[in-house]
């Protein structure tokens, strides 16, 4: 055991030197202190209570809970340093009062989609989509994109060689990919999982919003079913689904109704160009409101996927690239935009700061790991941490370099390792 382990600490520095570039960001700061923002934020089962915590006290105050992901949640204040939670933040020492601002929506009791199924990154096998304004999660099945896949694993699957995966520009719809929890590298993953595309393909579009968001704003309810927010319609409920593609041309339209001159053209500089943008036109360049989506979103909403609920279709609405241009900024129109930011504006995440002392990390990690080791467990000498360490780093490797998200049970299944290792060195 004794030159296995001076093996490890000799090897240490450039372990730790590795393990730190692969994961750079530094998890040391609870993002408390900094308000709500939105941010990737974690559910942590094993507290029971339906809060979110950030990415830093994910990794360091409930290291071996049990968590799930929720990918990023506007305005979100990090719920571990508040009485709300019982176990106290190892970041914020401060115990600061419960948050009164953050929205908890089903998520947060591990619910998602309309269907309200759990999400199990390990049977889970098709790409769920975030939607825009709620920021729940969807299957593609329960949006009409696919079929439902079985859960039978060894299902025969289609061949899926022709398909080439999807990517994703990511930031504002990524998926949940199956078995990467990566947001970055998150593609939907339609070789990988087995199943043939869906219906509208991630690329296709920049955007998703929900049908029960799109019932409740007036501007997306009036563009639905437009040039640029396709939605997925069917006749009849034998008919397959197919993206409804608007008849009108909307050049009919922007030549009816443009504020320019027939035949004048239009400033071509930026300044003026802008001056355009931000100033409210008069005549409204909304596209006519699209029937049939119409009369989907007029049906209330649906909760329940059922057959005939709504046989046409849900009512989600797929925003095409460049959506946030091509709105109507009319008098009436820019006020409707602007209640929802994210509409005229992209929204910036919060990620956690890059971890400027290669290194450390990881060995911090490692620290406050043991730090939590129940007394009997705990490993005594300066030896032993630093093989622990050491283990733990080369342990979380492979997460680093695949981009892997390190949950809860990894670590856990770690320390059983070390654990088993010890009872059997002791023996
Ligand atoms: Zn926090
Ligand atoms: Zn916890
Ligand atoms: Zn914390
Ligand atoms: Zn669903
Ligand atoms: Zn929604
Ligand atoms: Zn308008």
């Amino acid at each position: 055991m004794e030159s296995t382990l001076e093996e490890y600490i000799a090897n240490q520095e450039h372990l730790v030197r590795q393990a730190a570039e692969a994961i750079p960001h530094q998890f040391t700061q609870c993002t408390y202190n900094l308000g709500a923002l939105r941010q990737p934020v974690y559910l942590c089962i094993t507290c029971k209570d339906p809060r979110g915590i950030c990415a830093a006290c994910s990794v360091a105050c409930h290291t071996d809970h049990e968590q799930l992901e929720l990918f990023p949640k506007r305005d979100f204040r990090c719920d571990c340093p508040t009485s709300s939670l019982p176990h106290p933040c190892s970041l914020h020492k401060t115990l600061e009062s419960p948050n009164s601002s953050n929205a908890y929506g089903q998520n947060f009791t591990g619910a998602f989609c309309r269907c309200g199924r759990e999400y199990d990154a390990n049977t889970e096998r098709e790409t769920m989509i975030q939607c825009l304004a709620c920021e729940d999660w969807f299957h593609e099945s329960c949006c009409n994109l696919r079929e439902r896949p079985s859960d039978e694993p060894d299902a025969p699957e289609p061949e899926p060689a022709s398909v080439d995966p999807p990517t994703l520009d990511g930031q504002t719809v990524p998926s949940i990919p199956a078995e990467d929890n990566d947001v970055d590298d998150a593609a939907s993953d339609a070789s990988s999982s087995g199943l043939p595309p869906p219906l509208i393909r991630a690329d296709d579009y920049d955007s998703f919003v929900c049908a029960g968001c799109v019932r409740s704003i007036p501007i997306l309810t009036r563009y639905a079913g437009t040039e640029g927010c396709m939605i997925v319609v069917r006749d009849k409920p034998e008919d397959a689904w197919r993206v409804y593609t608007p008849e009108t041309p909307k050049t009919d339209i922007e030549v009816a109704e443009s504020d320019a001159l027939p035949g004048s053209k239009r400033p071509l500089d930026a300044a003026a160009e802008e001056r355009d943008a931000k100033r409210p036109r008069i005549t409204c360049l909304a596209p006519a409101p699209n029937p049939i989506a119409q009369q989907i979103l007029s049906k209330s909403n649906i909760t329940v996927v059922t057959e005939d609920a709504c046989p046409q279709g849900t009512g989600d609405v797929f925003l095409t690239e460049g959506f946030r241009e091509r709105w109507c900024r009319c008098a009436e129109c820019l006020p409707q935009l602007e209640a929802h930011s994210w509409l005229v504006k992209e929204d910036e995440t919060y990620e956690p700061p890059e971890d400027p002392e290669s290194g450390l990390s990881l060995e911090e990690l490692g620290m406050r790991a043991l730090n939590r080791l129940p007394r009997e467990r705990a490993i005594d000498g300066i030896h032993a941490f630093n093989s622990m360490r050491d283990k733990l780093v080369g342990y979380l490797k492979p997460f680093a370099q695949e981009g892997k998200v390190v949950g809860d049970e990894d670590v856990k299944a770690f320390f059983e390792e070390l654990r088993e290792q010890q009872k059997k060195g002791s023996a």
